[in-house]
């Protein structure tokens, strides 16, 4: 039994659903479970709803719900031909009917709770899973829509819900293997569940991974299918390097650490439950049929390059903060800590000497009042336009001479840098540099721990590298380098409270 899940984009319109009962005919053998997200757009709709009609004016919020019914009812009158879309239609038209009320009762009581946000984001997923089980069956697909929030049981932590897997586990199991012992095809919506009592909740933004997940665990799935809209997770962001290309295989730690790092694929946190069952799961594109994407496992195999992914995370301030003189060192760093603490600041990359430290943090998420509340205890200053650049990868454990190949290789680019961290579990190297250094930052680096297929020259070099450089020393950009790795050794820059958002 294998678990597919479709993301918003795979399932934004006919064309795309169409794509979609394609790519699972071509499975249906695996005996899939089908999951999938609401229409590309649609969640962010309904949240912008549930946050105007609360101000009594709720017009706008049911001319966006008229416009929303419109596009659904479209997407599946071009799916199913009139008339089983007249019958659809009389099964969906419940349902705004539902969303209306709701909004009026919005405009009326002038609040959203968590929990109303959980009932009302649930509309998305439900109608869009409705929508794509009645396409599937109308092309010959022995498809059976199931209910999640009969099947995934979590706690009462509106909007953020944490998954039951013991219930989960027997309500799932008890739903859908019956259907597939059948030969039928369970299509669900992803992100939403419900309490024990049956209350609805939801995952999280962008939860329907975590629904994959859940689900691909609680039914011991073979593997797990995440079909986006691009070719898995790549080695680089393919708009810096048209030479870019898929990475085969990866770890969890590592991709956990590219998402962390900016790239947007999706957030190996949610996959946890599937990963912690040795189930594979594999990022896919849903626009090729054939695609082989990216498989995460617990432990992939090395590769035949030092780093899987290089990746750019742009917008980044860093915040100097030098002790002012009379305070004891001990004293400066608890006082800095606890002043990120009060204001829940989640900081990317630390850099401490005796008396001075340097964080990183994303600029959008630096709150004013902590620089405030630092200048009390030191000397502040903050630089915004910053980038972090992340080289990740669990073969270079271990392996001397990596960062120096990784600083020439900067140091070439003329690219100054101004913060270093590799953190003890060596599983990647990061620094900071200017943002509009990112481009030719990020080029140079992948030219040379990414060479091209058929590029010897190139991958002699990279295999040589470390040697072959320590030979040219002596000119400019070496002597920088060297610098630049001792500067590395010293401060011994750390990555802290590296949770994965
Ligand atoms: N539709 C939800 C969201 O946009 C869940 C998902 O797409 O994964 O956050
Ligand atoms: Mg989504």
């Amino acid at each position: 039994m294998i678990v597919m899940k479709f993301g918003g984009t795979s399932v934004e319109s006919a064309e795309a659903i169409e794509r979609v009962a394609e790519i699972v005919a071509s499975r249906s053998k695996r005996s899939p479970v089908v999951i999938v997200s609401a229409m590309a757009g649609v969640t962010d709709q309904l949240v912008s709803m549930g946050q105007k009609a609360p101000s009594g004016d709720c017009e706008i919020s049911l001319g966006a719900l008229e416009s929303m019914r419109e596009r659904h009812l479209h997407t599946a009158s071009e799916l199913l031909g009139k008339k089983r879309a007249a019958t659809l239609a009389s099964r969906l038209e419940p349902y705004f009917s539902e969303l209306e009320n709701f909004i009026r009762g919005l405009a009326a009581v002038r609040e959203l709770t968590p929990r109303g946000s959980d009932y009302l984001l649930s509309f998305g997923e439900l109608l869009s899973s409705i929508i794509v089980a009645d396409a599937f069956a109308a092309r010959g697909l022995n498809a059976a829509w199931v209910d999640s929030r009969e099947c995934l049981v979590t706690d009462a932590t509106y909007t953020r819900a944490v998954p039951q897997m013991a219930e989960t586990r027997e309500r799932a199991s008890k739903k859908i293997m019956p259907l597939l012992s059948k030969k039928r095809i369970p299509v669900m919506g992803g992100f939403i569940a419900s309490t024990r009592e049956g209350v609805p909740t939801t995952l999280g933004r962008g939860g329907s991974d975590y629904s994959a997940a859940i689900i691909g665990a609680a039914l011991d799935a073979d593997r797990i299918e995440i079909w986006t809209d691009v070719e898995g997770m790549m080695t680089t962001d393919p708009r810096l390097c048209p030479d870019a290309r898929t990475i085969k295989q990866i770890s969890f730690n590592e991709a956990a650490e590219l998402a962390y790092f900016g790239a947007k694929v999706l957030h190996p946190a949610t996959l946890l439950p599937a990963i912690h069952q040795n189930i594979p799961v594999y990022v896919l594109n849903s626009r090729n049929l054939k695609s082989t994407g990216t498989e995460i496992t617990a432990q992939a195999p090395r590769s035949r390059d030092v780093f899987r992914a290089i990746t750019a995370k742009k917008a980044v301030s860093i915040v100097n903060v030098v002790a002012s003189r009379g305070i004891m060192v001990h004293g400066f760093l608890r006082s800095v800590f606890e002043a990120l603490d009060r204001h829940a600041a989640s900081v990317d990359i630390v850099a401490i000497s005796e008396v001075s430290l340097s964080f990183t943090m994303e600029t959008k998420r630096l709150p004013q009042a902590l620089l405030a509340d630092l200048e009390q205890i030191a000397d502040v200053t903050c630089e915004n336009d910053q980038a972090i650049i992340c080289l990740v990868g669990e073969d270079i454990h271990g392996k001397p001479g990596i960062a120096a190949s990784v600083f020439n290789t900067v140091a070439e680019a003329e690219v100054n840098i101004r913060m270093i961290s590799q953190g003890a579990s060596e599983i990647n190297i990061s620094f900071v540099v200017s943002e509009s250094d990112v481009p030719k930052a990020v080029r140079h680096l992948h030219e040379y721990f990414f060479p091209a297929g058929k590029n010897k020259m190139a991958i002699a070099k990279r295999n040589g590298g470390v040697r072959e450089r320590k030979r040219v020393n002596g000119s400019a950009s070496g002597v920088r380098a060297s610098r630049l790795a001792n500067q590395k050794e010293k401060p011994a820059g750390k990555r802290a409270a590296a949770g994965t958002p």
